[in-house]
């Protein structure tokens, strides 16, 4: 079964193709971009973000049906997103719906104010894309820092996760 990638109209143009092979790549999966309309929910105007959850929502009850899309689905999108009791997420995924979403809005060097670079984006992406998606997978977080299951809390720690998963996420991907 593919993985399904959706492609917010806002999110960066142009870097889906390789950031849906990378994914391919870490995850030994093959990925199908989607380019259907998506209405993104959730905005909070009093901390300028959008809630995760309320976005899973309306990709699990709306978007899923009227497609009739069937397998694990990400959604990319360049909202800053939150859940409740955390300042920000890079993503967030429910297993039991097979939804996931992920953020590039602190991915792209220009928001630590260093220099744009397509390829650091390109590479963040897809690392936290595989992430949600090995979460929709059934792997759990990783104590390995290098581990793509490995969960970031800065973008230091998610530069220094390599792009794969350790020995013992691969093998409980595998079985
Ligand atoms: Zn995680
Ligand atoms: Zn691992």
């Amino acid at each position: 079964m593919s993985i399904n990638i959706l492609w917010d109209q806002q999110a960066p143009r142009g870097i889906e193709l390789p950031v849906a092979r990378m994914i391919e790549m870490i995850l030994g999966r093959e990925t199908r971009l989607l380019e259907h309309p998506f209405l993104i929910d959730g905005y909070n105007r009093d901390r300028d973000q959008h809630d995760a959850q309320k976005i899973l929502d309306r990709l699990q009850d709306t978007f899923t049906r009227r497609y009739s899309i069937n397998g694990p689905l990400l959604l990319v999108t360049s909202r800053d997103l939150y859940v409740t009791g955390c300042d920000f997420v890079f993503g967030l995924a429910r297993s039991a719906s097979s939804v996931a979403v992920v953020s590039t809005a602190r991915l792209g060097n220009e928001y630590y104010g260093r220099r744009p670079d397509d390829a650091d984006l390109i590479d963040r992406t897809a690392k936290e894309g595989a992430h949600e998606l090995g979460h929709l997978l059934g792997l759990g977080h990783c104590d390995n820092p290098e581990c793509v299951m490995f969960r970031p809390r800065t973008l230091d720690e998610l530069d220094r996760k390599r792009k794969m998963l350790c020995p013992a996420c691969k093998e409980a991907l595998d079985s």
